[in-house]
């Protein structure tokens, strides 16, 4: 049988992560409860959903969204850039907006990751509780901290970045086959099936393209050369 733990504060809720061999955070709860859901149905879930972990607000030139935010309250956030909100919209369900979150949505790293390529091309810092307490970070750096056991507090964006964001699908419902994002310069590219990089606008190249059921390696590497 599956357990519930409920921290009081993020403190404890890391502690009891690093302290349960198979535990997860519960956050949304979009991938954890999903039918086929790449995390196993007997991990022990600890529940962050009652931390103040919610909410957008502005702090000198950034942005800051809480990990629980979900993607349905950035899109619809003046406060946000507009490319970040464009990417929250290609989560095409509302109901399924309505209950993920940004924090949820990062650490799962998916290939076809709604936000990640947006995230990393407007070099969003975060905030993630350790074991040793908060620590402020690169996205960068803790997404490729893939084992990591942190608790994602914040996303921090600058108020004036610019940026656009694609995603290619066969629909809006779809599985994407290549979502990307540039913004001043930074290019980050998730090919289904393959990888996510993330650089110079040929970060693309890095990635080893793999056929899947959204298409071909060579039509996904074309579509990654070709989307801006
Ligand atoms: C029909 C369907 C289609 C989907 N399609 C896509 C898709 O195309 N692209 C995509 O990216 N996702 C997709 N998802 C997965 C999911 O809905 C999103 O990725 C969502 O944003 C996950 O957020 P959540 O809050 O629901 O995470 P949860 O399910 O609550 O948790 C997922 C994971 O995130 C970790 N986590 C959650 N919050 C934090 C935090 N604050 N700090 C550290 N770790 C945390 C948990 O430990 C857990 O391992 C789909 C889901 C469904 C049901």
């Amino acid at each position: 049988m599956r357990s519930i733990l409920h921290p009081q504060n993020a403190q404890e809720a890391v502690n009891l992560h690093h302290e349960i061999e198979n535990s997860v955070y519960l956050a949304g709860g979009t991938e954890i409860m999903r039918l086929g859901s790449s995390i196993p149905s007997d991990v022990s879930l600890i529940d962050i959903t009652k931390l103040p972990l919610k909410g957008i607000r502005e702090d000198e030139g950034n942005i800051v969204i809480g990990a629980l935010t979900t993607l349905e309250e950035i899109a619809s956030s003046e406060l946000v850039p507009q490319f970040i909100r464009d990417a929250a919209l290609f989560d095409a369900s509302l109901q399924l907006r309505n209950a993920a979150t940004i924090g949820g949505n990062f650490a799962l790293r998916r290939f076809d990751s709604y936000l990640i390529p947006a995230l990393l091309a407007a070099e969003a810092g975060m905030t993630v509780m350790c074991t040793k307490g908060l620590k402020e970070k690169s996205g960068a750096e803790v997404f490729e901290k893939k084992d990591c056991k942190a608790l994602f507090m914040s996303f921090i964006i600058e108020k004036k970045r610019i940026g656009e964001v694609k995603r290619i699908a066969r629909a809006a419902h779809a599985h994407a086959a290549v979502t990307a994002a540039k913004s001043e310069g930074v290019y980050a590219y998730a090919v289904s099936g393959s990888g996510i990089a993330y650089g110079g606008s040929d970060a693309w190249k890095s990635i080893p393209f793999k056929d899947d059921l959204t298409g071909s390696a060579e039509y996904k590497k074309y579509l990654a050369s070709v989307i801006f």
